[in-house]
């Protein structure tokens, strides 16, 4: 079987080294030494400051508005994963579609503008597949219009954008450290801001809003992450080369692989580098997507329709709303199977059953 995903497992003894370690200090969660060594290292790695490590991506969303104080409508995206749209209901907020671009699907920046209204307090987007928003086009927008940025990166473990970390751009951008990424820490993730003091109450909200021995200060939660996934995140950290080198060769076999295949794949910007996480392609049609699935079904090979459908339209607690380009790009778009022990032969294989239909 060739599943979608796989997570990425170090050798179990690095891992148990730590964890050893862990089992002497009894200390597992709450701020460990592990935990802030993995933030650390995580800065150093992205060079950033202030990265906090959280429990998983959707908490970081989560925290990421209630640290920014948003009580209102959000413009975002609809073609993401479930999680950038429900954090924004989960807040008490109300999400704003806005349409993407075709060609880099992520949200259309010259469609914003139309979107806003006298509610309007922020825009939430996600680097699609890893590839960076229009980030300028949406600061200049967000500096008109008095709105907060919050980036969803949890694709985007990596890339850099001009020269500096994607997560350096919008007020808050956010990542997912949960198995089935990139790079991870089993569950986890993290927010990033360049604001000191954004980023002390974003220390606060992860710890109840706890302020002091006995006092409060922010309504908080329980966004803490624990020793044992920082100990996965710290190891698997060490091979973060060997992933982006294999995801590389792997990303480059389906594309010569594919090479005459009646798909195209999402326009990469200009300036960004690529960190590989999945390999995203746009199908001619829906028909020829059925047909891709089966046919690599019969061998036992899995793709995913990512994402598909559009949030816009079938969410159960948002009114249905079809936004023409993104009903069309979800209707077409897959990820095949893309993960570090995938191996070449197999790659081969998939592009030879797909280029033979
Ligand atoms: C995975 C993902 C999330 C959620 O992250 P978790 O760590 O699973 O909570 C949010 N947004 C996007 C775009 C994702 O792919």
């Amino acid at each position: 079987m060739i599943p979608v995903v796989k997570p990425f497992l170090p050798p179990f003894e690095e891992y148990k080294l730590l964890l050893e370690g862990i089992w002497e200090r009894c200390w597992l969660t709450n701020m460990g030494p592990l935990a802030t060594e993995l933030e650390n290292k995580l800065q150093k790695t992205l060079n950033v400051s202030n990265l906090l490590f959280v429990t998983n991506g959707t908490v970081a969303l989560q925290m990421a508005i209630k640290a920014l104080d948003l009580k209102g409508e959000i413009i975002t995206t609809p073609f993401s994963f479930v999680a950038t749209t429900s954090t924004i209901v989960w807040e008490g907020c109300t999400p704003v579609f806005v349409d993407i671009d075709r060609n880099n699907l992520t949200i259309d920046a010259t469609k914003i503008e139309k979107a806003i209204t006298a509610n309007t307090v922020a825009i939430l987007a996600t680097h699609v597949y890893g590839n960076p928003c229009d980030v300028e086009a949406i600061d200049i927008i967000a500096k008109k219009y008095n709105l907060k940025v919050i980036y969803d990166g949890a694709h985007a473990f990596g890339v850099e954008y001009k020269g500096k970390s994607i997560f350096e751009y919008g007020d808050i951008s956010t990542c997912s450290l949960h198995a089935t990424k990139l790079y991870h820490s089993t569950e986890g993730g993290f927010v990033v801001t360049k604001d000191k003091d954004l980023n002390i109450k974003l220390q606060r909200i992860r710890n109840f809003g706890i302020s002091g021995f006995d006092t409060f200060s922010d309504l908080g939660l329980n966004g803490k992450n624990s020793e044992v996934h920082a100990a996965m995140g710290i190891v698997n950290l060490k091979y973060i080369e060997n992933i982006h080198s294999k995801r590389k060769l792997l990303y480059e076999t389906y594309t010569e692989g594919l090479r005459g295949f009646a798909a195209v794949q999402p326009i990469w910007r200009e300036g960004a580098t690529m960190n590989y996480p999945y390999y995203p392609l746009v199908l001619e049609s829906e028909e020829l997507l059925l047909c891709v699935r089966e046919a690599l079904l019969q061998e036992d090979i899995h793709l995913r329709r990512y994402f598909y459908p559009s949030l816009a339209s079938s969410l159960p607690y948002l009114p249905e709303q079809l936004l023409e380009v993104t009903e069309d790009i979800a209707k077409r778009a897959i990820c095949l199977p893309f993960y570090y022990d995938l191996e070449v032969k197999d790659v081969k294989r998939i592009c030879k059953i797909m280029c033979g239909m």
